[in-house]
């Protein structure tokens, strides 16, 4: 198998950059990566030295998206979670598949909300040397819960403060960069959205001790009482919030806390395509008050990270799009919804101890940029098939990845039993 990259320097020329956290329009004659980092976005044109080298021909550059709540090792099956009980190797494969479709679809980071075990930390940890092509992935680990609670079936249920402390040190142990805590019941498990589960004690210790290790915590949170209560206990990013109510976007902003709303997933959800009878019932409930939530978070001014939950029920990784183009129909400018997925989310995938911003096209940045045909904000779709994709200063041979996605998708057609 070749690899899909180059060599971490590279010269882009004759480009237009959306630079800084507004995306700025800037027409450049070379943008100069070293060492993975963007060291200067100028009108220069540098001599050709021997580093590799891409004329864009006036091609759009931007930062590399990021989707802020996916579930890797998962396949979009209509029956989602019952590939966590598949075997391994089927789930490794599935994990190294969503990579590429990530990296298809211009994404370079995402943060992995919830696994049944170690596999996707185990994947985040090949991602992240290099050694396996992919995005950065910033992973939770098991998903931890209260006995009864969202995902309990394959969460890691933790009942009391003591407990929830323990629960989080095991994840940060065995690698995690995020914490998942179930503040409410869900959609697409038993029991009840709208009732408040883990409560503030055990949230707050949770919290503490992810704080402890520079690891910020989200919070999966439907209804008004349960988003009270991680906001109380000190939590960084809500996730969904579909039965959300006023107070709860004026909790969000006065306490600086980011929704990250994945409205999208409950778009594909039907009868009679295999998705269990109780969460087509709940979806079909949940889905326009959810949608007509999310407008009314974007109006209130909540501070948004786009995520899409990709990986559940037919929602496949690389619906970002989609769910930036709900976020426009719901009142946000492009320039707005591309933020979501820049510069707002880079913060959330930023580990402890590095200090190279991600997420932003700024000298200093990481290199992790989507070239695009046109000026995205003018119509997003030219997004739906970037031109290029730079991970890390390195440029992703699109063609390698489009093959290769056709291998696995054969291989994971006929799966061991
Ligand atoms: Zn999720």
């Amino acid at each position: 198998m070749s690899s899909p990259t180059t060599a971490p320097d590279l010269i882009l020329r004759n480009g237009v950059a959306l630079m800084g956290g507004e995306l700025q329009e800037e027409p450049f004659g070379s943008l100069v990566v070293r060492a993975g980092v963007i060291t200067a976005v100028t009108r220069q044109q540098p001599k050709a030295d021997g580093t590799p080298e891409l004329d864009l021909r006036g091609a759009f550059v931007l930062p590399g998206l990021i989707d802020c709540h996916v579930h890797f090792d998962l396949a979009a099956h209509p029956a989602a979670f019952l590939q966590w009980e598949r075997a391994p190797f089927v789930r490794s494969m599935t994990c190294f598949h969503n990579g590429l479709l990530a990296l298809r679809a211009g994404i370079t980071s995402v943060r992995d909300l919830g696994s049944t075990d170690r596999m996707t930390l185990d994947y985040s940890l090949q991602v992240n040397s290099g050694r396996l092509p992919g995005p950065r992935v910033v992973a939770a680990g098991r998903p931890i819960t209260m006995t009864g609670g969202h995902c309990a079936d394959h969460g890691r249920i933790a009942d009391g403060p003591d407990e929830v402390r323990l629960a989080v040190r095991e994840q940060l142990a065995d690698g995690a960069g995020v914490v998942k805590l179930m503040a409410t019941g869900g959609i697409s498990s038993p029991g009840n959205p709208g009732l408040p589960q883990l409560g503030v004690p055990e949230l707050a210790a949770g919290v503490e001790e992810a704080h402890k290790a520079g690891v910020l915590v989200a919070a999966h949170a439907h209804a008004p009482q349960g988003i009270r209560n991680a906001i109380e206990a000190g939590v960084d990013t809500i996730e969904h919030a579909a039965f959300a109510d006023d107070d709860s976007y004026k909790q969000m902003i006065a306490a600086g806390v980011t929704l990250v709303p994945t409205v999208v997933a409950l778009n594909p959800i039907a009868d009679g395509i295999g998705i269990p009878a109780a969460t087509v019932e709940k979806s079909l409930k949940a889905r326009e008050i959810y949608r007509a939530n999310t407008a009314k978070a974007i109006a209130a001014g909540v501070r948004i990270a786009a995520g899409t939950d990709a990986g559940t029920a037919l929602n496949p990784i690389g619906c970002l799009l989609d769910e930036l183009i709900m976020y426009v129909e719901r009142g946000m400018s492009t320039t707005e919804a591309l933020r979501a997925a820049t510069v707002t989310a880079g913060p959330l995938v930023r580990r402890a101890g590095d200090d190279v911003p991600t997420g932003i096209l700024a000298v200093g940045a990481r290199a992790d940029l989507v070239i695009a045909e046109r000026d995205p904000r003018a119509d997003l779709e030219v997004l739906r098939r970037p031109r290029g994709v730079v991970l890390g200063g390195r440029a992703v041979d699109l063609g390698w990845v489009d093959r290769t996605l056709a291998e696995v998708a054969a291989v994971l057609a006929e799966p061991p039993t």
